[in-house]
């Protein structure tokens, strides 16, 4: 396994301060990046390989070359809600890696021709928000934002304002909604102009790829999965916490041997490799690789990055339920399968739990989360539709069961 990037020193004292940063070659990027045209930097981008690591898995490079060449105001908005449950990525490297992700953020405003820029973070990381504004009070007193007006916006704390949209609405001070894709940000964003929007993680990469060039960045990871990613594990695993892997590792691995896989005596009922949203794998799926073509294939995805473990102690229904409650909650309700679509599967599942579930049940929770996938506005309804479909699917015995037994229980 390659040696980490991102988390390379993440624990020396003080890397926080400016002082220690620069000390560890903190910035020395910058004057490489601006000595570049904006072409070859977006080239280098694109070589690189790297993808979006906060859930599409989007190629930068080219997510950078589509704002266009006009002199009109462009914008640059980091994307910290980090909203998906099980994911905690962000908050670590913000929080001892301020800078990094200012640097990050300079240079591809340059590679968009950005000449603003935001940092948009969760409402609930207010300690976070504190760290990076006391970084951008030391970045702009040693002149590295003079060209760059950039400020750290904190949210009201909403699921949907980690969607790139919700997120553009709520920067503006709207109510977070969604918007109706095309227009992209790219051409109409922030204030309707051209914006490119990238997670913490995949700025404070870009950096580290100016220092080893795109091309040697590229030979790290699996094809068309470069690089490093971090991954936030959780759930019923013995060392809980954020791994930086190469991508392309075995998820065993990742689970097993870096987290401590679960508790001693109990197995892995099924896990969920990127986080709330992504249709869930059982203990067979365990060997596909950490990647994103792999877990495509398996019929889930990486998306943010984040492994939730669920163990033999739970039961299917009670996580099925936890998840939809969670997404009918954060529901914009704009648009009509996913309001009601969430707010059904809630009320099924409750009526199993309470011993009333019948085996049809299933049959319309599953229709319920067919007629929602690829229906919505944004990716809220599928969030709910993709996982739920999943474990219906796998676990349909282990729901009977649940149902038999509550009813015995009901009776
Ligand atoms: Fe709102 Fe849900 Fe529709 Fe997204 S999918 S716009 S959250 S109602």
């Amino acid at each position: 396994m390659t040696d980490p990037i991102l988390f390379k020193d993440i624990d020396e004292p003080g890397l926080r301060t400016l002082e220690v940063y620069r000390r560890r070659g903190g910035y020395d990027m910058v004057s490489k990046a601006l000595a570049m045209t904006r072409d070859e930097l977006v080239h280098d981008l694109e070589i690189s390989g790297l993808r979006g690591r906060g859930g599409a898995g989007f190629s930068m490079g080219k997510k950078a070359s589509f704002l266009p060449k006009t002199t009109m105001d462009k914008y640059l908005v980091c994307n910290a809600d980090e909203s998906e449950p099980g994911t905690f990525k962000d908050r670590e490297l913000m929080t001892k890696l301020p800078h990094m992700l200012i640097e990050g953020i300079i240079i591809a405003a340059h590679a968009a021709g950005a000449n603003r820029a935001f940092i948009y973070i969760r409402g609930e990381y207010q300690e976070v928000a504190d760290i990076l504004d006391a970084a951008l009070v030391e970045a702009r007193d040693a002149g590295y934002l003079d060209n760059l007006p950039l400020v750290v916006h904190r949210g009201a704390g909403a699921y949907i304002c980690g969607e790139e949209t919700g997120l553009l609405d709520s920067l503006e001070g709207k109510r977070g909604n969604p918007r109706l894709k095309p227009p992209f940000p790219a051409n109409q964003g922030l204030y309707q102009g051209p914006t490119l929007i990238n997670n913490v993680e995949t700025l404070m990469t870009v950096p580290h790829i100016v220092r080893m060039g795109g091309e040697s960045y590229a030979k790290i990871g699996a094809a068309n999965s470069t690089g490093t990613k971090v991954v936030s594990v959780s759930g019923n695993v013995q060392r809980p916490g954020n791994y930086e892997i190469e991508l392309g590792i075995a998820s065993r691995e990742l689970i097993y041997g870096l987290a401590g896989g679960p508790p001693e005596g109990r197995e892995i009922l099924f896990w969920f490799p990127g986080g709330s949203s992504s249709p869930v794998l059982t203990k067979d799926e365990l060997d596909v690789p950490y990647d994103f073509d792999s877990m495509a294939k398996a019929g889930s995805m990486i998306g943010s990055g984040a492994i939730i473990i669920v163990d033999d102690s739970n039961s299917v229904v009670d996580v099925a339920l936890k998840l939809a409650s969670f997404y009918r909650h954060e529901s914009c309700g704009k648009c009509t399968p996913c309001r009601e679509g969430t707010n059904w599967t809630v009320k099924v599942l409750e009526r199993i739990q309470s011993g009333l579930g019948t085996p049809m049940d299933l049959d319309i929770m599953a229709s319920v989360q067919d007629r929602i996938i690829g229906n919505c506005l944004c990716v809220l309804g599928d969030s709910m539709a993709m996982p739920i479909g999943s474990m219906i699917e796998k676990f349909r015995p282990q729901f009977e069961e649940y149902m038999e037994s509550r009813r015995e229980v009901a009776a």
